[in-house]
């Protein structure tokens, strides 16, 4: 009998971290890798930056080649949407009506830009979250934005109208989970998970989708964040594999090695991106503050510091324009949430010490 595939469904970021590491891990057994878009996984940071501007060319974006991911031996389904998830047999549906039967399967479908109705009705009118929907921006940028009607009127309702040549809808984005319809899941804001990713037996989710159960933090978090989805797919994989590990003979671990143990996923939750010239790092929750203390380090070289502080305690910092340096040794002060003044105390010696 041919064993059952672990299935993941979403090949970027957090997928393919997933695949990797179901591989690493001892899964010898067939492993899906299904993705909606038609292109090989690539990262998404780049498109808003380099991609846009022009620096680079899609090829730069790509996480992983053809020959790279020859050695996962992937059953590699791009451009193919899974469609339906039963639950209690771990059965994909996928579009076109194929019914795989799974022995395990990993969620990362990420999010979708948001839009306004009609939207996508108007030439001119944009979103920016997948390569093809950057390059059509950076195409109509290149050609002075016109569409050659005469542009986009905003506005409505006795509002003000504003024409403009382009629009871009930046208005937040939406869990991918309209295709998980099974009531044993939780769809809200995202699928939700225990703190080891499960969102049902057999069944994890790890990236942009995932709404998980923060052991430190102590209530369910989803982070939008490109480190966290690689973060996430990993510990998917390994917890995944250890479920698996007591009834599935595909998962192989190295001979008198006891069978893992599942662990909670508690990282100490980052983000970084670059502004034009100004590079912003987080460390820590900064979502949910009750409590900001903004600090100027250094104003002509630009330097903010902001410490977020919710429950009395400090749960998140937000640098501007510092160092790589002096940044990491922020990291130790916010990985648990400190009472506020002895985390003032200490990112206050963490920052002059660079
Ligand atoms: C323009 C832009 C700039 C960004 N900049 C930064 C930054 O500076 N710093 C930072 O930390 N993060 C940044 N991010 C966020 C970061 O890219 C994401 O956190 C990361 O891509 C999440 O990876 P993921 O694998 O969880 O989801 P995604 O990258 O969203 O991938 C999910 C994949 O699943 C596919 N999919 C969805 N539904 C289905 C389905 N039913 N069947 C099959 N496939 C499906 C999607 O099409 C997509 O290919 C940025 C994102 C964008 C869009």
């Amino acid at each position: 009998m041919t064993a059952r595939p672990i299935a993941v469904v979403g090949a970027s970021a957090a997928g393919l971290a997933a695949a990797e590491a179901l591989r690493r891990g001892g899964w010898r057994g067939p492993l899906t890798l299904i993705g909606d878009e038609p292109h090989l996984p690539y990262d998404r940071p780049p498109l808003s930056k380099q991609l846009l501007h022009g620096a680079w060319e899609p090829d730069r974006l790509l996480l992983r080649t053809e020959e790279q991911l020859a050695p996962l031996g992937l059953d590699l389904r791009l451009g193919t949407r899974a469609t339906g998830l039963d639950v209690a047999t771990r059965t994909l549906t996928l579009d076109g009506g194929e019914r795989l039967g799974c022995a395990g399967v990993i969620i990362a479908t990420g999010v979708t830009a948001r839009t306004l109705p009609g939207a996508d009705r108007i030439a001119g009118v944009h979103t920016l979250r997948t390569l093809d929907e950057a390059l059509a921006l950076r195409s109509r940028l290149a050609n002075g934005g016109t569409p050659g009607s005469g542009g986009v009127a905003a506005g409505g309702g006795g509002s003000s109208r504003l024409p403009a040549d382009l629009v871009l809808l930046a208005i937040g984005s939406r869990p991918a989970v309209e295709w998980l319809a099974d009531p044993a899941l939780d769809t809200t804001d995202g699928l939700r998970c225990d703190e080891y990713c499960a969102a049902a037996p057999g069944i994890y989710a790890a990236g942009d989708v995932a709404r998980w159960d923060h052991p430190v933090h102590g209530r369910p978090l989803r982070f939008e964040h490109r480190m966290n989805a690689t973060e996430q797919g990993m510990a998917a994989a390994r917890n995944l594999l250890a479920e698996l590990s007591t009834t599935d003979p595909a998962v192989g671990t190295a001979q008198d090695a006891p069978a893992p143990e599942r662990r909670p996923f508690a990282p100490v939750p980052y983000f970084w991106s670059d502004q034009y010239d100004l590079k912003l790092q987080a460390y820590g929750l900064t979502a949910g503050a009750d409590r900001v203390e903004a600090t100027v380090l250094d104003r002509a070289e630009r330097r903010v510091l902001a410490l977020y502080g919710r429950d009395g305690h400090a749960v998140g910092v937000l640098a501007a324009g510092l160092p790589p340096r002096r940044i990491r040794a922020l990291r130790a002060v916010i990985a648990t949430p400190l009472p506020w003044e002895e985390a003032r105390e200490r990112i206050g010696a963490a920052t002059a010490a660079g």
